[in-house]
């Protein structure tokens, strides 16, 4: 397969770019909040790019959509590729989009190739990957995938008050939400093309990342009650200080994710919130957030086991008392070794160098993998540099990304 000739990069950055000038914001900055103006106008480009292409477009009840390419089997579960076009505020034009107009392209590529695939390949844009509007990230692929119920879907609000219901009806999307969820076996296997957002490929000059794992987050908020009072007042022995207890909550965590053996094991305290915030005041009550992510779910796990021990044990020795409350553990993802394996030939016969990495950043494939067989391809981005209005690709990367995936989904599709 000759695609080089075939596969049309400068088109590929031409819409890429068109498609960052439909945002909430000047460019070169790229805002695409769900179901905003925007983001319906650059649903209904990419779509328009699709049926221009002779692919049969559908959607579902919250927008998530499929872009059919009819294989000679169409019983046969299809084969898909695709990821976002919502963007957070002040991001750039890469981040999902690659994966989208990329995935587009490769079939593109194919059908100029005449090459029929035996199984359907499907390209899908997922509704609102990003958290900005419902704090939920991957919205449309957790209730492809059934992690979110419809029940648990409706009582989705933004800071508006405005719910997921009313705002996608407004949208023009319909119907009841139990429509959403796929079965098990709907797509026969998943991949997606992605910036790497971190900088390893980059650095070590390497064309495209096997991503062999999806890191998965889990957050434990934890609330701590003191006591407050003056603070010249009040002398050290008998406080009851709920700031000095979080700091040890705080060490104890990144002590626990140090001690795994594993560099794969990240943890964060981003929020600690002191009530009553008063330089003169005893903390009367601490309220911390705390993410941890790891590529193997035991393992993380077993450092959320460490830190409620710790509150167990702070919580004695310092008179206060600790609260916690788990606020998500999805399980992380092992990708599939046939994916793998057909993305190392794909790489190996475009003459692509790559390497295999894992995923620290969690994508829908994290939840499509409930439902499907996934694998990720990463490319580089400069610097590492995502979720700002300087991410950055150059052409010769993603074309080397895409040619890797036509390769791929020609492979898994035949
Ligand atoms: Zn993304």
């Amino acid at each position: 397969m000759d695609d080089r000739a075939k596969l049309s990069v400068d088109r590929l950055i031409a819409e890429l770019k068109t498609l960052a000038l439909i945002s909430e914001a000047d460019p070169p900055v790229v805002t695409r909040i769900v179901y905003s103006e925007a983001d319906m106008r650059a649903r209904a480009y990419v779509k328009g790019l699709c049926i221009e292409a002779g692919l049969t477009v559908h959607e579902d009840t919250i927008g998530n959509t499929f872009v059919r390419w009819e294989g000679a089997d169409p019983q046969l579960a299809p084969v898909g590729t695709g990821s976002h076009i919502d963007a957070i505020p002040n991001a750039g034009m890469y981040d999902g989009c690659v994966g989208v107009l990329g995935g587009l392209e490769a079939i593109r590529v194919l059908m100029q190739l005449g090459f029929k695939p035996r199984r359907s390949i499907e390209l899908v844009i997922f509704t609102a990957e990003e958290p900005t509007r419902f704090g939920i990230g991957c919205l449309g692929s957790r209730m492809m995938a059934n992690v979110l119920t419809p029940s648990r879907a409706r009582g989705l609000r933004d800071k508006e008050g405005r719910g997921l219901e009313e705002l996608r009806g407004a949208a023009g999307f319909e119907g009841p939400l139990e429509s959403v969820a796929l079965p098990v076996g709907r797509f026969h296997q998943f991949v997606e093309l992605h910036i790497e957002q971190g900088p390893r490929l980059e650095e070590e000059n390497i064309d495209v990342g096997l991503v062999t794992h999806i890191a998965a987050p889990a957050s434990l908020r934890i609330v701590i009650e003191g006591e407050g009072g003056h603070a010249g007042g009040k002398l050290m022995p008998g406080r009851k200080d709920a700031l000095t207890a979080a700091a040890e909550l705080i060490l104890a965590f990144e002590t626990a994710a140090q001690s795994t053996g594993s560099t794969d094991t990240v943890a964060t305290v981003g929020v600690c919130e002191v009530f009553p915030g008063a330089v003169n005041s005893i903390p009367s009550r601490v309220r911390l957030e705390t993410d941890i992510r790891d590529t193997n779910g035991d393992r993380r796990d077993g450092v959320l086991d460490v830190l409620r021990a710790a509150c167990i044990k702070t919580a004695a020795r310092r008179s206060v008392t600790i609260d916690t409350e788990l606020v998500n553990a999805d399980p992380p993802v092992a990708c599939d070794p046939a994916i793998l394996a057909a993305m190392e030939a794909a790489a190996r016969e475009a003459g692509k160098s790559y390497k295999k990495l894992v995923s620290r950043a969690y994508h829908d494939s994290l939840f499509m993998a409930n439902i499907a067989p996934v694998a990720m391809l990463f490319i580089p981005c400069r610097g590492g540099i995502s979720h700002r209005p300087d991410e950055y690709a150059s052409p010769e990367w993603i074309g080397a990304g895409v040619h890797v995936l036509a390769r791929t989904l020609a492979s898994l599709a035949s």
